[in-house]
């Protein structure tokens, strides 16, 4: 399970412009066929959201995975 949350992508919103692409100020995202694809979601910055401000179509969605309660880390 990715350690924070990270962004989705649809395949039927997006209109492969690749703005999310090169917003990424790691590098993270790659493309494939024009879709872009986040192979290691735990390098994403914590609450960054860059990726998601890039996108004009609403394409970006975001994941939060579940914690046990604030106090813990895992
Ligand atoms: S959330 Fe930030 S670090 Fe992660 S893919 Fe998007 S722009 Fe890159
Ligand atoms: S910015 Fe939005 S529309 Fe453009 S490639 Fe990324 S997800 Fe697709």
């Amino acid at each position: 399970m990715a350690k924070h949350w990270f962004p989705v992508f649809s395949n039927s919103k997006c209109a492969h412009c690749g703005s999310c692409v090169k917003a990424c100020p790691d590098s993270l995202l790659e493309s494939e066929s024009g879709l872009p694809v986040l192979s290691n979601p735990d390098l994403c910055r914590p609450n960054c959201f860059e990726c998601t401000k890039a996108c004009s179509e609403g394409a970006v969605g975001i994941v939060r995975p579940a914690k046990p309660c604030d106090c813990c880390s895992f």
